[in-house]
């Protein structure tokens, strides 16, 4: 835990969240400021800072992450029609919380390249 990191926050209970679902290893709310009609993020209870920081000893709590993101996206019917998962470091691509997350985006259409 990080006392100055949002998502830990939110992990501790600190800070509300509108959880969707948690296991021991990962947590996954809505976002605040949803970009999709579907817009939740997954994070793992671990502080870890992005994807630049995963180290040997995160592959468990990665391989959670992706199971809960395929849970949600089974949850939320999108697993048929498509959804995207994301995860941003840095500033050019917009990182703004420096706790490791991935976004599913879904419940309409994607467009690609991404702004
Ligand atoms: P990123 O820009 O990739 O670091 O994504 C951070 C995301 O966290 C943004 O989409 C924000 O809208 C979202 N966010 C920030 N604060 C909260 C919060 N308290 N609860 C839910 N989502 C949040």
């Amino acid at each position: 835990m990080s006392e100055d990191c949002l998502f830990c926050q939110i992990v501790a209970g600190k800070i509300p969240a509108d959880t969707v679902l948690e296991t021991d290893r990962i947590l996954a709310f809505r976002d605040i400021n949803p970009q999709a009609p579907v817009h939740v993020l997954v994070i793992p209870k671990k502080h870890i800072v992005s994807a630049m920081e995963l180290g040997d000893a995160d592959g468990e709590d990665l391989a959670a992450c992706f199971e809960a993101a395929r849970e949600v996206a089974r949850n939320e019917r999108l697993d048929s029609g498509g959804f995207r998962l994301v995860t941003n470091h840095g500033a050019e691509a917009g990182q703004s919380v420096f706790h490791l997350h991935f976004h599913v985006l879904g419940g309409r259409a994607m467009g690609w390249p991404p702004g």
